[in-house]
């Protein structure tokens, strides 16, 4: 049997020299695979009270649709700045070289919601954290994070640990 990670292809050099590029495309385009990931995202969440998916730009979105459309409950995408066509808040985080901003709908989560964000990858945690940010100042309540892989080596497990999240990943 085929674990998630047997799925997920490595890319040296991209997108800089250096990089060790985990490529979850070809776990997405297998059947089996797609499959596989999102019951054992969903697993630790089965039984709770779970309102909104919050997916984390751009293969968030995939895992989130996925996710919601299994538990009949709708999705939110936390966009990279600029994106968004409403009115939105946003939230600025640092990156290696520089910052990002990254925005939600002011009306997309109503207060008390309880919230799963999902993203692909897990690294410095800046993401999750911003996406985090933006779904309490909602007054949203955060069921857990869950990601396909964790890098826990670049601290986000303990960085968003440290805010208090449930933190779920399938690969290291
Ligand atoms: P962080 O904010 O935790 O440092 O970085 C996580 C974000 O960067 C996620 O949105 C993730 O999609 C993206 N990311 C960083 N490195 C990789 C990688 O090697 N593979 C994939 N698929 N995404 C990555």
């Amino acid at each position: 049997m085929k674990t998630v990670k047997d799925y997920i292809r490595t890319i040296p050099d991209f997108p800089h020299a250096g990089i060790q590029f985990r490529d979850v495309t070809t776990l997405f385009a297998d059947p089996r695979g797609l499959r596989l990931a999102i019951d054992q995202l969903l697993d630790p969440f089965v039984g709770q009270r779970i309102d909104k998916v919050v997916g984390l730009e751009a293969r968030g979105f995939i895992l989130g649709g996925a996710i919601a459309h299994q538990l009949s409950i709708g999705f939110v995408p936390v966009r990279k700045k600029g994106k968004l066509p409403g009115a939105v808040i946003g939230e600025s985080y640092t990156l290696e070289y520089g910052a990002a901003e990254v925005e939600i709908h002011d009306d997309a989560i109503a207060p008390g919601e309880r919230v799963l964000i999902v993203d692909d990858l897990l690294a410095t945690g800046g993401t999750a954290e911003a996406g985090i940010k933006l779904v309490r100042r909602l007054g949203g309540e955060i069921a857990g994070c869950a990601f396909v892989i964790d890098l826990p080596e670049l601290g986000g497990r303990k960085r968003l640990a440290d805010m208090g999240m449930n933190v779920h990943a399938l690969c290291a």
